[in-house]
């Protein structure tokens, strides 16, 4: 059933009271349950299970490569990483990624073929064109690539680390997509967080991607940086809108330096204050807003012809652990060092230490550490969560006729407990569907925390970053 949407569903609203009061600390809902919930017990026999059994299933499959390594550390940075300027640790990873891709590749039905990868790291382009090139025929001989124009293949880069040419490259073997790391234009800010990159060199490498038809460039930006302001970090969306690249992913800064080491290395009291990240976060949707980029989500902009978009229009948007992302139909082959994949209904993490992932490939085992066969009642909550986060409702007629269950039987104690949030107005209910409100477009996780079954005391757990 369509139901009218009540809201222009890009709307967004901004109540500072009503951020302090729900803005607390919670998971990005990347996938649910979260990695907290992976345990030990799950083994690679388990993996191996399940992947014959979404063989039957004849879904298309989606790659994901870890690549660790960086020439120099960022300080804000939180990724798995490994920080050398060591090739020979390099190519001793790639040999191993090489073994795990085909122990991986001979699990699958060579019938299903590969029709979304995605490079990942750390610095996927830390790769030269040699080692870029032999990876990826290693993958198109071990897996049944989709070379047709449905095909997503995206990679990250750091524009400090390639030389003219390598979007040619890029685009010869197969990538369409890009995404730009950038964080902050600002001079002082990139002092401050050890990643300086000039304007002038991002931009000669988003006309070099143009000319190499890339079918979408996406710029990563992060606001709670040191030294920023609203003005500092209005002119560096004014440098960005002058490029105009298709997407933009807006991430909010969380200090956790317990947590981090290079945290550390960023000066507290250079951190903007949480009103002036409030006032950077409103001014960055206002202005993106009037520049016709579309509010997706939790934290991505796309401009209105974006496959993001569409995706979002069609029903295909998925959140995963590259944020938001269309081909929700397919299995995650996750390969590398921390990487974690989904089949079917589960989620697989490789170890996140490279001396014990080359350790198991070189004794003939897959490196997964822990995982999760998530039941019946998680595969409910993550289609909840899933559907506010990508569509800001649920409409519960959709909902029962997929999955069986009568949402507002089943989840009569959550439709309580959203009481104090609907007299809030950060989300409506009525017979038909529940809504997110404009007010309530910025506390995402908090609405969707309220279907998390395993959040319990933990809302406040300082694993987890501030939704705002
Ligand atoms: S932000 Fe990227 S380039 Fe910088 S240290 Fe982290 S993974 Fe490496």
């Amino acid at each position: 059933m369509r139901i009218m949407a009540k809201f222009d569903t890009h709307e967004v609203c901004f109540d500072q009271a009503l951020i302090e009061r729900y803005g607390g600390r919670g998971p990005r809902y990347t996938s649910y349950p979260t990695a907290l919930q992976f345990d030990e017990g799950f083994t690679a026999d388990d993996y191996r299970r399940h992947v014959a059994r979404s063989n039957t299933s004849g879904r298309p499959l989606s790659l994901y490569v870890h690549i660790p390594f960086c020439r120099s550390l960022c300080y804000y940075c939180a990724c798995n990483k490994i920080v050398t300027r060591n090739a020979d640790r390099v190519e001793k990873y790639l040999h191993h990624l090489n073994q795990e891709i085909d122990m991986q590749a001979t699990l699958f039905d060579r019938q299903r073929k590969i029709e979304q990868l995605h490079f990942g790291g750390g610095t996927p382009t830390y790769l030269n064109e040699n080692q870029l090139r032999a990876l990826m025929a290693h993958l198109r001989a071990a897996f049944n690539f989709d070379e047709s124009d449905r095909h997503e293949f995206s990679i990250e880069v750091d524009p400090r680390s390639v030389d003219a040419g390598m979007m040619g490259i890029l685009a010869e073997l197969g990538f369409n997509r890009v995404s730009l790391g950038i964080q902050d234009f600002d001079p002082q800010v990139q002092l401050a967080v050890n990643r300086i990159q000039s304007a002038d060199d991002v931009n000669n490498l988003l006309r070099d991607a143009r000319r190499n038809q890339f079918r979408s460039v996406s710029f990563d930006l992060i606001y709670g940086l040191p030294h920023q302001t609203v003005e500092s970090f209005d002119l560096t969306l004014n440098k960005t809108l002058e490029m105009r690249p298709d997407r933009l992913a807006i991430y909010n800064y969380a200090h956790l330096p317990a947590r981090f080491k290079g945290q550390r290395m960023i000066v507290d009291a250079d951190i903007p204050l949480p009103e002036t990240k409030l006032e950077i976060l409103h001014h960055t949707i206002d202005k993106l807003a009037k520049s016709e980029y579309v509010y997706i989500g939790m934290d991505h902009f796309a401009l209105p012809d974006d496959d993001l978009v569409r995706a979002q229009d069609e029903g295909s948007l998925q959140r995963n652990f590259q944020g938001y992302s269309t081909h929700r139909e397919c299995d995650l082959i996750s390969l590398g060092v921390s990487a974690i994949g989904n089949i079917g209904n589960i989620y697989a993490q490789n170890t996140t230490s490279t001396s014990e992932y080359e350790t198991l490939l070189e004794s003939g085992r897959l490196p997964i550490c822990k995982g999760i066969e998530v039941d019946a009642d998680d595969l409910l909550r993550a289609e909840v969560i899933s559907q506010l986060m990508c569509y800001d409702r649920l409409v519960f007629t959709d909902f029962d006729s997929a999955h069986g269950v009568q949402f507002l039987d089943y989840f009569r104690l959550e439709v309580c407990r959203l009481q104090p949030l609907i007299e809030d107005g950060l989300v409506e209910i009525d017979s038909a569907q529940i809504v997110i409100t404009p007010k309530g477009r910025l506390l995402l996780r908090s609405i969707a925390m309220i279907f998390d079954r395993y959040i319990g005391a933990e809302q406040h757990d300082s694993r987890f970053s501030k939704a705002i």
